[in-house]
């Protein structure tokens, strides 16, 4: 099995999106996978500094620049079957970058756009807060007018790319009693005095996270993104455009996971045969390819519409995000199991996927909240 096959959601592709696949499927096996998982949390943050460089040079973050979001799926569905930190790298440029996209200041755009896409500046979305998790309304980090600058005051948690980034997307009240409507949106770059990484945040697998906090950080107004007050609106139009790509990282991991079980499971003999002829192993091997399916389907059918130029893709997004994490969790777990005691080894890949796949369900809007979107939704229309 090709990682990304184009095969099975071709109707959601154009001829470019299959050579892409191909290209981009080859390029991860050849130069991304081979590359061990690093033993520790600094070696997961030179690793990702390594990586970005060498994405960058090779074109990775092109689709990112292009919004062109079938491709961007592509892209996470061969790295995240290669190497979850490569993935992670690739989601932070789109994440951290896709605001200055969607935003009318120029001069940002200009300044960071064209480095974060080549790979030279990377990237960083901090919008999460001690006080402020599912709840981004709640966000209390301030921004106040002083001048022609704003000053920051407040802190960041569970950010990705927290003291490796060159720059931080970061979002912030500059009118705390107007709730979503008082949050507006900046680039602060990292060498910005008043900006402090605070610690690490260690995960299973590796993923550079962390805190970060602004102490009377002053940034020029040139930096906001939008008009004030429009950060929120910017933050869930830049999530709603990247929640397909984050279930095509799912689809990544467990099409990866899938592949390694049938081989085990043909090679693997118990009771005089190969396991793969247990109807036990069978049930669960139909299971993981149908599950699969349907979670690319929705992923590419999401990407699709984004790519039409939609305005809104929340709820198509939402039911992809949704279905193909929770899918991509349980195929994981079924290849541990058809792999038995080799499947919980460290060195693994199916353990390193069973460790790095469980975060999708939690980053970028959990599965429940996925799921009061799409309720949201049902519930508008059907009063129509
Ligand atoms: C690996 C990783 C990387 C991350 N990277 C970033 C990043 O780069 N930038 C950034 O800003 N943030 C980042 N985050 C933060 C992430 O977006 C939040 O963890 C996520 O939004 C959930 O917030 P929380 O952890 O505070 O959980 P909470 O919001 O406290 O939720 C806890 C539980 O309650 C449930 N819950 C909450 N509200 C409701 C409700 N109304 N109805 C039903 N259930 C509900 C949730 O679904 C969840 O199961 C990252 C997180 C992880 C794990």
């Amino acid at each position: 099995m090709k990682i990304p096959d184009p095969g099975p959601i071709r109707a959601f592709l154009e001829e470019r999106h299959a050579s892409f696949a191909g290209e981009m499927g080859a390029l991860a096996a050849r130069a991304i996978a081979p590359k061990p998982e690093p033993p520790d949390d600094a070696a997961a943050r030179r690793d990702a500094r390594a990586l970005l460089a060498e994405m960058g040079a090779a074109g990775w973050f092109e689709p990112i620049r292009r919004q062109d979001w079938r491709s961007c799926c592509l892209a996470r569905e061969a790295l995240a079957a290669s190497s979850p930190l490569a993935d992670a790298v690739f989601a932070l440029q789109a994440l951290g970058t896709l605001p200055m996209l969607l935003a009318p200041n120029a001069a940002m755009r200009e300044r960071w756009v064209a480095d974060a896409i080549g790979g030279r500046a990377m990237a960083a979305f901090a919008m999460t807060e001690h006080v402020a998790g599912s709840d981004v309304a709640a966000i209390a980090t301030a921004a106040r007018r002083d001048g022609r600058h704003y000053v920051l005051n407040g802190a960041k948690t569970y950010i990705s790319n927290a003291g490796i980034a060159d720059f931080y997307t970061v979002f912030a009240s500059t009118d705390v009693a107007a709730g979503a409507k008082g949050i507006s949106a900046f680039i602060v770059p990292a060498d910005a005095p008043g900006l402090r990484f605070v610690r690490p945040q260690i995960l299973s697998a590796p993923h550079p996270l962390g805190e970060i906090a602004f102490q009377d950080c002053r940034v020029p107004t040139e930096n906001r993104l939008e008009e004030e007050g429009r950060g929120f609106a910017l933050g869930m139009k830049t999530l709603d455009r990247l929640r397909a790509t984050v279930g095509a990282a799912a689809c990544g991991m467990a099409s990866r996971s899938l592949v390694e079980a049938l081989e085990h499971a043909r090679g693997r003999r118990q009771f005089g045969k190969p396991i793969a002829e247990f109807q036990i192993t069978q049930q669960k091997l139909a299971r993981m390819a149908t599950d699969l399916m349907a979670a690319r389907l929705l992923v590419y059918r999401a990407a699709w519409i984004a790519d039409q130029g939609a305005e809104r893709v929340a709820l198509e997004a939402a039911m992809a995000k949704a279905f193909a994490t929770e899918a991509a969790q349980r195929i994981v777990d079924d290849a541990v199991q058809i792999l038995g005691g080799a499947g919980v080894m460290a060195s693994h890949p199916v353990d390193r996927l069973y460790r790095a796949v469980r975060t999708l369900r939690i980053y970028e809007g959990t599965t429940e909240i996925q799921h009061l979107v799409i309720a949201g939704q049902l519930l508008r229309d059907s009063t129509e």
